[in-house]
């Protein structure tokens, strides 16, 4: 799914059969350890890893929050309705709460919460509007009226309240009468999920290029707003939909660590176990003088500022950002930047909090992140290097080799030893005429023949001699 903005490519997501996301999956799961310290329980709901469940998303009713201890409310065995808020990644199971929430088309249902919420993003007209609305409505629990809310008749809204009070009376229903741990209700995929969340009257138009996900839209929207059916079209172009709007081009861009920025700077954006590193480049982009390099300086943050949103939101980027701006001597010109962040930061769903840029123009920040990026679905980590990002050099590759060599040549009792190396230590043993394997014969006194083992590492060497073999 890519969201195009000004025919330009703002976020994607890409979710692979057999490998969806469970966010919004509601399970009947079962307690495993409660880590008291941690104020927090594991939860079994048959995923490989048990889910994790704070306190803080313990729903106990007239327990007030601050009094609430997790060894109190939850031991193990126990059954708890649960909820993922955020897919396993890395090495950490699902998050979980037990304050259910379930998304309509316009509004959602929270059968364990209470009171009425209207989202902040709709204006205030329209926010009166729609509490009246839902005032009217015979509410039981918590209701939160979303953004796509806007322009939604009584009737509308009544219709999905009404879908979600029986979606959540089978599901309680089910959940009664199932043992532990059993799925009960699953999110929607992709793209109904992207219709029902994103398609607002902001939405020119949808395209979609499969017909069978074409009928499950169209049918969705019958069903639930029968007035934007008529934005969605199929595709029917020859070239790949992704190739034709530049969506491809787009996703892919967030496999390199580079971003281009219009004045000849650049983005360099390295992800971390802890975090991800932004470090801003003028690109040799500099003018001449000391206020002109303030000024070309600025520009170049004002630039990055920009895309490095645009970044965040393409790529999806969760957790601690740090950006590094180039160094500012003017407070106005960091104020100015600082602005220019948060500005673009309005365009951004996703929750993000930022922090003043400090003297060495480091930004933290950090954003919200629910489900892996379009990097991290699209990749795996690299082999040759254990996903480093380095590999040993020609120099010490060369001098490894040439040490196995020797200590498997000593170790030998033969005059002709076979020795098998990697494709690469053969080549850098062999340059220069042998010059190395010489060395190394006259020293040991023996005849050494190499031959190439593509399933060796580079440091890696194997004794094949006829006087038995031994490993190296
Ligand atoms: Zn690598």
């Amino acid at each position: 799914m890519a969201l195009l903005e000004d025919g330009r490519t703002a976020e994607c997501y890409i979710e692979r059969r057999g490998q969806r996301s469970v966010v919004g999956h509601v399970w009947k799961g079962k307690v495993g350890n409660v880590l008291a310290g941690m104020e927090a329980a594991f939860i079994d709901v048959g995923l490989p890893k048990s889910g994790f469940l704070h306190v803080d998303e313990v729903v106990a009713m007239g327990v007030p929050k601050h009094k609430r201890q997790i060894a109190d409310l939850l031991k193990k065995g126990d059954e708890v309705l649960v909820q993922a808020t955020k897919d396993p990644m890395g090495t950490k199971g699902c998050r979980l709460t037990m304050q259910l929430s379930l998304a309509g088309r316009y509004v959602v249902y929270v059968p364990f919460g209470d009171g009425l919420g209207v989202s902040r993003k709709l204006l205030d007209d329209e926010r009166r509007r729609l509490r009246k609305i839902c005032n009217a409505l015979p509410l039981e629990g918590g209701l939160i009226v979303r953004t796509a809310a806007a322009g939604a008749s009584a009737d509308d809204i009544a219709r999905d309240y009404a879908a979600l009070r029986r979606l959540w009376s089978a599901l309680s229903q089910r959940g009664a009468a199932v043992k532990s741990p059993t799925l009960l209700y699953s999110e929607a995929d992709i793209s109904l999920k992207v219709i029902r969340d994103l398609l607002n009257g902001d939405v020119e138009e949808v395209v979609v290029d499969d017909p069978e996900q074409y009928e499950r839209i169209l049918n969705f929207l019958k069903r639930t707003s029968p007035g934007v059916a008529s934005k969605v079209r199929l595709y029917d172009g020859v070239r790949p939909m992704f190739e034709e709007y530049g969506a491809e081009k787009a996703v892919r861009s967030t496999l390199e660590r580079r971003a281009p920025l219009p004045s000849g700077g650049y983005l360099v954006i390295d992800d971390t176990e802890a975090m991800t590193v932004i470090d801003v480049n003028s690109g040799g982009n500099v003018g001449r003088g000391a206020t002109r390099l303030e000024d070309t300086i600025t520009k170049t943050n004002l630039e990055a500022a920009v895309e490095v949103v645009r970044q965040l939101r393409l790529r999806d980027i969760g957790g601690i950002v740090i950006i590094d701006f180039i160094d500012m001597s003017d407070a106005a010109n960091r104020r100015a930047v600082k602005a220019v962040l948060d500005v673009e930061l309005e365009k951004d769903r996703t929750r993000t909090s930022v922090a003043e840029i400090s003297s060495l123009g480091l930004v933290e920040m950090t954003r919200q992140n629910i489900s892996d990026g379009p990097r991290e679905v699209m990749t795996t980590q690299c082999d040759t290097c254990d996903a480093v990002g380095i590999v040993l050099s020609d120099d010490t590759v060369a001098i490894d080799a040439g040490r196995a060599l020797i200590r498997a040549a000593t170790t030998i009792d033969a005059d002709v030893i076979d020795v098998a190396v990697s494709a690469r230590a053969a080549d850098l043993l062999n340059d220069d005429g042998r010059a190395r394997v010489v060395e190394i014969e006259e020293m040991v006194g023996k005849r050494i023949q190499l031959e190439i083992d593509r399933s060796l590492g580079d440091s890696d060497v194997r004794v094949r001699s006829s006087a038995g073999s031994a490993g190296a």
